[in-house]
């Protein structure tokens, strides 16, 4: 479910639902719109967020994953923060609006990308297709040929490439990307430090995580879809992902976000595996009203 204006957060905040929102990230200002970088508003400019965060204090109170956790709540009116992936622009451009009107938020961290300031698979794909010249490509991973040329016809090729990499079953997407980027011979960076890209650093985690308004969870260490992966290779990410966050923070979350968080993306197995290790709340990105009731099934709404 998108929100993509203020009435839109109004009506939520007036439900008896707790409103969970998802941001990704915040920049200085609106990218050319002769680019498809961004073309599916994951990055919001600054205004516009302040406008939202505005609103939300002025009229809900802001609540974290911990405060779900006591039995016996009325939500209505109450909302939690959450961002995704670990930007940096979240601590460049979110975190002085959010210290401004004192809401606290929770940061889910991919564990690998913010190690190493990696991009996202997805995000390559999109630069590459961005820098691309050429009229046509040709996959011979995918036998097709795609019409590329007018930028309506590389987001018709982005949305083809996501759905096609998220379907795909016991497949480390990183990996994949670069075959297909081969494939496609197409050259994309594996790291940047452009605002859409760069990761936070440990440093900057450590930082924000004193402050008394901003937690950190988890997203996974590559960012791919758990519920696709076999039972070894989910246990290995997500062991590796709180690892990872632990030895470079110190911080024990007991938070996790599912990458995508599709219907597909987590199942009762995988559940019952973060619970062993000490996870108590999982977010997904699914319709509002399904399974709302389960602190591993929060529903979130991504504003744009
Ligand atoms: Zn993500």
């Amino acid at each position: 479910m998108i929100i993509n204006n203020i009435q839109k957060l109004k009506t939520n905040l007036n439900s008896n639902y707790l409103s969970i929102y998802l941001f990704h990230g915040v920049i200085k200002k609106r990218i050319s719109s002769k680019s498809v970088r961004n073309y599916n508003f994951k990055h919001m400019e600054k205004k516009k967020f302040e406008n939202y965060i505005r609103f939300l204090s002025n009229n809900g109170k802001a609540i974290t994953l911990n405060d779900i956790l006591k039995k016996n709540q009325k939500f209505k009116g109450h909302y939690i923060i959450t961002f995704d992936d670990g930007f940096y622009n979240n601590y460049k451009y979110a975190l002085p609006i959010l210290k401004k009107y004192k809401v606290p938020h929770i940061i889910y961290l991919t564990t690998n990308y913010v190690d190493k300031n990696l991009i996202s698979w997805i995000d390559r794909v999109d630069i590459a297709i961005d820098r691309c010249k050429r009229k046509f490509v040709y996959s011979s991973i995918l036998k097709k040929k795609f019409v590329l040329g007018k930028k309506k016809n590389k987001i018709i090729f982005l949305n083809f490439v996501r759905n096609y990499c998220k379907s795909l079953k016991q497949t480390d997407l990183n990996k994949f990307t670069e075959i297909l980027l081969k494939d496609l011979k197409l050259y994309s960076p594996k790291s940047s430090s452009s605002d859409l890209d760069k990761k936070l650093n440990w440093k900057n985690v450590v930082c924000m995580s004193k402050n008394n308004l901003t937690q950190f969870g988890a997203h996974s260490h590559g960012h791919n879809v758990l519920g696709h992966m076999s039972k070894s290779q989910y246990k290995k990410e997500i062991n590796l992902s709180l690892k990872t966050l632990l030895k470079n923070t110190n911080i024990k979350t007991e938070h996790y976000s599912y990458p995508e968080g599709f219907e597909s993306s987590f199942n009762d197995e995988i559940i019952k595996f973060l619970k062993k290790n000490k996870i108590k709340t999982g977010v997904t990105t699914l319709l509002p009203k399904q399974n709302r009731n389960s602190l591993f099934r929060l529903n979130r709404f991504f504003v744009i």
